[in-house]
């Protein structure tokens, strides 16, 4: 039976002020569930007061995003050991606002979008793979745009963005890696997937990770839902059978919202 992770990608929000309110609100959240992994993902500046602050907790840090090299002339980027000093196991890899759709209506998303926040499949690939390299779970983002899933390409571009981060990816590897399917046009819209279509869409990554790696390794690999995901709907996405977490973005910043879907978790 693969484990419940549930996850809150704060983004840009999080001063240590305001994590130590959010963090402590949901202490009793968080002590109320060792049976499921919680995963909390504060900004850059946030991470080492999270670390801390969670030190005894059995919740876990991730970070929002990493470069792929460890060193170097590389303004403004972290690496995986900087994510692993400070505390991190969890890492977010190819979240749609990095994969150059940030907070760009689909009519203006372009290259130039893309030249500011570019993660394209190659580097979402060599982000992963430096993530697994330095001892951190990557939560991998894969999940199609509303034109793509009108023009009836959801489960071609799911599958083949699955396949590209895993290029060069052992078997053994993949079964510790995290999915998060995020469709584009359920983040951050208040517009969720349909339960019945979440669990059909992760049963295609699922499904894709077999094709790869064969039945074993796509039985354990874990795979979230994220988009939406608000106290309301947690329980019937969670209790999905190729569901097996949520990646919440602005629910997991109301105290309330996420000590709920934490606790609508089935198991
Ligand atoms: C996200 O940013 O990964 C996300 C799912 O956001 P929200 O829950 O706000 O839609």
């Amino acid at each position: 039976m693969r484990q419940t992770i549930i996850a809150g990608n704060w983004k840009l929000n999080g001063t240590i002020s305001d994590a130590e309110i959010l963090l402590s609100a949901l202490e009793s959240a968080f002590a109320a569930r060792p049976d499921i992994q919680i995963v909390v993902c504060p900004p850059y500046t946030t991470l080492a007061f999270a670390a801390q602050k969670l030190a005894e907790s059995n919740a876990k840090i991730g970070g929002q995003d990493l470069f792929w090299k460890e060193k170097g002339a590389y303004t403004a980027q972290i690496s995986a050991p900087m994510l692993k000093e400070i505390g991190c196991t969890y890492v977010i890899v190819g979240h749609s606002e990095r994969r150059g759709r940030f907070g760009v209506p689909e009519p203006e998303f372009n290259e130039a979008v893309l030249a500011y926040f570019g993660d394209s499949d190659i580097t979402v690939n060599l982000k992963l793979k430096a993530a697994l390299a330095g001892g951190l779970i990557p939560i991998c983002c894969v999940g199609e745009t509303l034109s793509e899933r009108q023009s009836g390409s959801t489960d071609s571009v799911v599958s083949n963005q699955t396949s590209a981060a895993l290029k060069g990816v052992s078997a053994e590897q993949a079964s510790g890696i995290v999915f998060a399917y995020e469709p584009v046009w359920a983040i951050g819209t208040g517009e969720v997937c349909a339960a019945v279509e979440a669990d059909r869409v992760c049963g295609i990554i699922r499904q894709k990770v077999g094709k790869l790696y064969g039945a074993d390794t796509a039985e354990k690999v874990q795979i979230q839902y994220g988009g939406s995901v608000k106290p309301d709907n947690a329980a019937d996405l969670l209790g999905r059978p190729n569901i097996d977490g949520a990646l919440v973005g602005g629910a997991s910043l109301k105290a309330a919202d996420f000590a709920a879907i934490i606790a609508a978790s089935p198991r």
